[in-house]
């Protein structure tokens, strides 16, 4: 099923964990829709911008899955509202800083050098970046190298 031009709902639900531990990962109809939405306001203008391919490795993620891989209870993961990419060929913190300054988000985290983190709900657009570095407990503000 397409999400939008450039995404789909397999890739959007894609886990290895799940597929090595048989953990269910098929969103309901309203998370569904949460992901087409997070797909056309934020992943399709980045596949737009770079005209590269955006490479999602983390988006929807079923409760089960998410406490097997230990992620934070209220993850907007589990709500269809975040996806975790990269833009092969584009720096992580340069792909973060563009869509600092182009577009609207929930959350837009820099995570370890090397992913984006980004969120996105109606009504609840706080454009708030945030940075997970090693060794450091909780997030910086920011974006930060
Ligand atoms: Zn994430």
């Amino acid at each position: 099923m397409n999400l939008s031009p450039h995404f789909t709902l397999a890739e959007m639900t894609a886990s290895q964990t799940a597929a090595r531990r048989d953990i269910p990962n098929d969103p309901p109809p309203a998370v569904i829709a949460n992901l087409r939405t997070l797909c056309i306001e934020v992943l399709e203008p980045v596949r737009t911008h770079f005209d590269r391919p955006v490479v999602v490795s983390s988006g929807y993620r079923s409760p089960i899955l998410n406490r097997a891989i230990g992620g934070s209870g209220s993850s907007q993961h589990c709500l269809g509202e975040a996806a975790d990419f990269t833009v092969p060929g584009v720096g992580v913190l340069d792909l973060a800083q563009w869509m600092q300054r182009n577009l609207n988000y929930d959350q837009l985290i820099y995570e370890y050098g090397r992913w984006v983190h980004v969120s996105y709900r109606h009504g609840r657009l706080r454009n708030m970046e945030l940075t997970a570095k090693y060794g450091v407990r909780g997030y910086l503000t920011g974006l930060r190298a």
